[in-house]
């Protein structure tokens, strides 16, 4: 029986997604983020088991023919993917959040309807072009192709349960947190 909500967070690469993900977890220390797997190579300050999973191509292919992905898409030219069995566990303890596009997204609230969808907009796209300037870990043509496909995802906003502006960072954290009180 699970014990915890499904919480899946979206919103457009630097829109500050995963820095409310690791505000909230320090807040909810029993909650916890799911660890996806990935073909993309991890970047200087990633490492394995703790930022994601790093597989090949091979490895990945391979799990999704075994059936072991919750819900995987391709994304930026690399595939990600959140493993079953890892979801499942961790919802015997508590809450745990999925930090995922929104294709992703939306193939688990098809098998998981109880699923509970937050995407986070940024105030204007300036202010998210200038976030993922900031954060220096993408090259320019990179940065390019993300903010283009920020309006894809923003676009989706409706499909979700609910939208959060990140504009105060501590302000959008206690949205979040509101949410899964409410949904629990
Ligand atoms: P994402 O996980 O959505 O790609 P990040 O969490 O890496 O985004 O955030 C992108 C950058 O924006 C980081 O440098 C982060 O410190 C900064 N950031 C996040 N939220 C805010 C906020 N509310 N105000 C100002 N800067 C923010
Ligand atoms: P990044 O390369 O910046 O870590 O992530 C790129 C995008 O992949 C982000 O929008 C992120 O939300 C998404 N992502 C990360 N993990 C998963 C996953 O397991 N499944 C899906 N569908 N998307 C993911």
């Amino acid at each position: 029986m699970s014990k915890g909500k499904l919480l899946v967070i979206s919103g457009p690469s630097g829109v500050g997604k995963g820095t409310i993900v690791m505000e909230l977890l320090k807040r909810r220390p029993q909650a916890s983020l799911s660890i996806s797997c990935t073909t993309r190579p991890p970047r200087e300050c990633e490492v394995d088991g703790v930022n994601y999973f790093f597989l090949s191509w091979e490895k990945f292919g391979q799990m999704i023919e075994e059936g072991g992905f919750l819900e995987y898409s391709k994304h930026f030219d690399n595939y990600y993917g959140t493993p079953a069995s890892f979801v499942e566990e961790k919802l015997k303890s508590g809450d745990v959040i999925l930090e995922i596009d929104v294709d992703g997204a939306l193939q688990v609230k098809k098998v998981k309807p109880e699923a509970v969808l937050v995407m986070i907009a940024p105030p204007d796209r300036q202010t998210l072009v200038s976030r993922l300037c900031g954060r220096h870990t993408e090259p320019e043509d990179v940065i390019a192709k993300r903010v283009e496909r920020a309006d894809y995802e923003l676009g989706k906003s409706p499909l979700y349960d609910y939208v959060i502006i990140n504009d105060v960072l501590d302000e959008a954290v206690g949205e979040v947190e509101a949410i899964l009180e409410k949904e629990n």
